[in-house]
C-alpha cells in the first residue's frame, strides 16, 4: 500500500492515503474491485493466506482491495493502526460485542445510547450470560464503584443521542486502565475523526454508524471500527467472517471514500449552520432552553472545547409548552424534513415524543431525559440564512398557537 501522505494533514490523507493513480492506469479515482474471490498462484500460497501468514486478498467477507484502501484511511484518520469496515453501524458494534465479549463477562455502559445499541446489549449479548451494567460515565467515581474483575469492556457515546450529554474519554479510558483486560470502544458515529480523536485520548475501539457524517449524502449504510492491529485482525476473522457476516460491498466503500473526500469541509459548515442556528434559538421567546456543545450555557462547555475541535452539528432544544407545540413546530417545517438519521447535506429534524420514542409513557420520557417539547435537528449544508428562516416561521405558528390557547384557556373555564 502507498503510504507517502502519512505526514499529511487530515483532508490530504483523507483524499490520497493509500493511492498512487500511477498503480492503477493512471486512474484518479480509485477502482472498484466487485470480485468476491480471488484466485492462488499456488495452492501453497493459499495455504499461507488461510493461515494467515501470507496478506493477500482472497474472500471478499475477509478482505477486498477496495475494502483495504478504505480501511487505511478510516484508520489513519482516526490514528489507529488498523480499521474494519462493515455493512452498517450496527454490524460494527455487534461485531465488536461478539467478538470481545464471553459469557461470564461485564459490560459497563453509559445511561443514554443509541435504541439499536440498547436493544443489542439487552435483547442480544446479554441473553447469552453477559452482564450489562448501565452507568453514569460523566461520574468517575460511579464507574469506579462499577468496575469489577469481572468488567472485560466500557462502552459510550459523546455526545450521546439526544441530549448531547458528553463523556470524559480521557478520563474514563484513565480509570478502565487501572485494571488489566478492560476494553474501551466509543461510538464517534456525532463527531468523525474531524472532530474527535477517542483513541489519541486512550480508547482502545472507535466504532462507526458511517452512514451518518462519514458518508455524508444519505445514500449508503455503513459502519467502521477502528483500534490496534491486533484487536482489527481479532473483530476481522471472529466478529466480521464468522460471528455477523456484515460485510460492507466494495461500491458502497468507493462511495464512503468518496465522502470522505470533502468530510472537513462539511463539517466545518455543519458545525458553523449548527451554531448560528443555536444562537439564534437560544434568544427566541418560544423556546424553554437550547443544548448545544457550542454554547457558554451548555453544562460541559469546557469539555466540549477540551476534547472536540468543534461543538458539532446536532442541536436539541426545548420548546415551551409540551408535546403539542412540539409537533406544530415540526409540522410547520418546510425546508427541514422531517426524518431520523443524521449527518446528511439536508437538515432534518425529529421530535423524539412522537416519533421515535412516541411508545414511551411520560414518565418513561421523563427517566430517559427525554422531554416532550425536545426537538433534535440534525443541521445540514444548506444556505445558514434558509434554515434560520424556516425555524423562525415555524417557531411563529407554534408560538402564535399557544399564545391563542393561553387566551382560549380562560373563556373556555366562563
Ligand atoms: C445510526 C447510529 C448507529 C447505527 O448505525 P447504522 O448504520 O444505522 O447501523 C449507531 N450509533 C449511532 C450513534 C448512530 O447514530
Amino acid at each position: 500500500m502507498n503510504n507517502k501522505h502519512s505526514t499529511c494533514g487530515f483532508s490530504t490523507r483523507a483524499i490520497h492515503h493509500g493511492y498512487d493513480p500511477k498503480d492503477h492506469h493512471g486512474a484518479l479515482v480509485p477502482p472498484i474491485y466487485l470480485s468476491a474471490t480471488f484466485a492462488f498462484p499456488t495452492v501453497e500460497y493459499g495455504a499461507a493466506c488461510f493461515a494467515g501468514e501470507a496478506s493477500g486478498h482472497f474472500y471478499t467477507r475477509i478482505s477486498n482491495p477496495t475494502l483495504a484502501l478504505l480501511e487505511s484511511r478510516m484508520a489513519t484518520l482516526e490514528g489507529g493502526e488498523a480499521a474494519v469496515a462493515f455493512s452498517s453501524g450496527m454490524g460494527a458494534i455487534a461485531a465488536t460485542f461478539w467478538t470481545l465479549l464471553r459469557p461470564g463477562d461485564e459490560v459497563i455502559v453509559s445511561q443514554t445510547l443509541y435504541g439499536c445499541t440498547f436493544a443489542l446489549l439487552h435483547h442480544g449479548i446479554g441473553e447469552f450470560g453477559i452482564k450489562v451494567r448501565h452507568v453514569d460515565l460523566t461520574d468517575l467515581a460511579a464507574l469506579q464503584a462499577a468496575l469489577s474483575p469481572a468488567t472485560r469492556m466500557i462502552y459510550c457515546e459523546t455526545p450521546a443521542n439526544p441530549n448531547l450529554r458528553l463523556i470524559d474519554i480521557a478520563a474514563v479510558a484513565r480509570l478502565a486502565h487501572q485494571q488489566p483486560n478492560v476494553t474501551v470502544v466509543v461510538d464517534n458515529t456525532y463527531c468523525t475523526p474531524y472532530l474527535q480523536r477517542p483513541l489519541e485520548l486512550g480508547a482502545d475501539v472507535v466504532v462507526h454508524s458511517a452512514t451518518k457524517y462519514l458518508s455524508g449524502h444519505g445514500d449508503i449504510t455503513a459502519g467502521i471500527a477502528v483500534s490496534n492491529q491486533a484487536l482489527a485482525q481479532r473483530i476481522r476473522l471472529q466478529g466480521l467472517k464468522d460471528l455477523t457476516g456484515a460485510v460492507m460491498s466494495p461500491q458502497d466503500a468507493s462511495l464512503l471514500m468518496r465522502g470522505l473526500k470533502t468530510l472537513a469541509l462539511r463539517m466545518d459548515r455543519h458545525c458553523s449552520n449548527a451554531q448560528a442556528l443555536a444562537e439564534a434559538l437560544q434568544v427566541h421567546p418560544a423556546v424553554e432552553s437550547v443544548i448545544y456543545p457550542g454554547l457558554r450555557s451548555f453544562p460541559q462547555y469546557e469539555l466540549a472545547t477540551r476534547q472536540m475541535k468543534l461543538p458539532g452539528g446536532m442541536i436539541a432544544f426545548e420548546l415551551k409548552g409540551g408535546i403539542e407545540t412540539g409537533r406544530r413546530f415540526m409540522n410547520a417545517l418546510q425546508l427541514f424534513t422531517r426524518a431520523v438519521s443524521l449527518g446528511d447535506a439536508e437538515s432534518l429534524a425529529q421530535h423524539p415524543a412522537s416519533m421515535t420514542h412516541s411508545t414511551y409513557t411520560p414518565e418513561q420520557l421523563a427517566q430517559h431525559g427525554i422531554s416532550e417539547g425536545l426537538v433534535r435537528l440534525s443541521v445540514g449544508l444548506e444556505d445558514v440564512a434558509d434554515l434560520l428562516a424556516d425555524v423562525d416561521q415555524a417557531l411563529a405558528k407554534c408560538a402564535r398557537a399557544s399564545v391563542r390557547k393561553a387566551a382560549m384557556a380562560p373563556s373556555a373555564v366562563r
